[in-house]
């Protein structure tokens, strides 16, 4: 009779031990399986275990970036972590209960540090209470955020979700001298509304800004004009910044487009070897194609509205071809959330995504 019992609670506990298996190869393929699996777990505490990290990526496993969002998660949530090293394809992860509070997080390479912050915000936008995090890395990197993008448009969309999260650049980072930082403050009272963008509305302004830092005027300059060119906009909504407490050289072009729905923001960055015009022609691409396509959301937005969207118990958007980031990101959500997502061509370039509870 008590071995019986034994034997039950043994089971038991394996059946509660079991963690959710998730192939990092799977989709995209890259950091972004790892982020949302780990802000997931952190939002449910389910633990998870993670093979072949980035295993798509030239240099496979945790860069310094990751290596930093998997550490960040395992303290604010004082987790039991292993394969927490540079390079590991492999991870497991086990929270505990996630508590708010002061933290500071360092990248310490240009690694993107808005990607660090994508990690543990979720979690924290679940429970009532107020966080300060002090962020240090790239802020303004190639294939990620800009500090610009989360101020003017993830953030602000947090806050029509109930959600105050505030952003403060104290100095931009940019590859390959890092040193940036900024500072988050979070006051949640553990809920989030849902939020359905499907109309973007008329155009309120367009703007663009050529940020400079301890490289010639000129650069920037000549980014403007194809802006002007290309896009039409007037040399009033055309600015050049020049950062006063530069820590490296970098440039980044930002286009600002505020609807009376939603604000969007398109940005490219400086590289050597890479004309000025060259930088500025894919941005403005980037922009066309978002102005054309008639929606509120633009590709990143899209991918980055999920994980609120499904903590919301759902909500729905209209944008652009969906990524094989928002795809993905979509198959991760399943593997810890009961949310279904639909995906629907709703006209030539405009597609509707629908989250909701199962
Ligand atoms: P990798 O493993 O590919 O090296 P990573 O961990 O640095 O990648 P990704 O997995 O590619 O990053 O995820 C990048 C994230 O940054 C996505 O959420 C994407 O939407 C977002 N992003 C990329 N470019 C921009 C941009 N220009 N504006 C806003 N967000 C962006």
């Amino acid at each position: 009779m008590r071995l019986l019992r034994l034997l039950r609670l043994l089971r038991y506990k394996i059946v509660m031990r079991h963690d959710i298996e998730i192939d990092g190869s799977f989709g995209e393929g890259g950091g972004q399986i790892l982020r949302t699996s780990l802000a997931l777990s952190l939002v449910t505490g389910k633990p998870f275990r993670m093979e072949r990290i980035r295993a798509n990526r030239k240099r496979p496993g945790l860069a310094r970036q990751h290596l930093t969002a998997v550490n960040a998660a395992a303290i604010i949530s004082n987790a039991d972590v292993s394969g927490n090293a540079l390079e590991s394809q492999t991870l497991t992860f086990a929270p505990q209960q996630v508590i708010p509070g002061d933290y500071h997080f360092a990248v310490g390479t240009a690694g993107n540090c808005t990607l660090v912050l994508q990690t543990v915000l979720p979690a924290l936008l679940t429970i009532v209470g107020e966080s300060r995090f002090v962020l240090e890395g790239g802020t303004h990197n190639p294939l990620a955020p800009s500090f610009d993008f989360l101020e003017a448009v993830f953030l602000p969309i947090l806050g029509r979700m109930g959600a105050n999260v505030s952003a403060k650049l104290d100095r931009p980072g940019f590859y390959p001298a890092g040193g940036g930082k900024m500072r988050v403050t979070i006051t949640s009272s553990g809920t989030l509304k849902p939020l359905e963008l499907l109309e973007r509305g008329a155009i309120v302004s367009q703007s663009a800004t050529a940020l400079l830092s301890e490289l010639p005027a000129h650069i920037g300059e000549r980014e403007l004009k194809i802006v002007k060119q290309r896009l039409g906009w007037p040399s009033r909504h055309l600015r050049l910044e020049e950062i006063n407490n530069p820590v490296g050289p970098g440039n980044a072009l930002t286009l600002t487009i505020v609807s009376e729905q939603i604000t969007e923001l398109f940005a490219g960055f400086g590289e050597r070897g890479v004309r000025a015009e060259t930088v500025a022609e894919r941005v403005v691409n980037e922009a066309q194609a978002y102005l054309d396509a008639n929606v509120p959301v633009g590709a990143h937005l899209a991918d980055q509205l999920l994980i609120p969207f499904a903590l919301a118990g759902g909500g729905r958007f209209r944008t652009l071809a969906p990524t094989l980031h928002t795809t993905t990101n979509i198959e991760i959500l399943k593997h810890f959330l009961d949310i279904d997502a639909q995906v629907a061509q709703v006209a030539e370039k405009a597609w509707e995504i629908t989250l909701h509870k199962q």
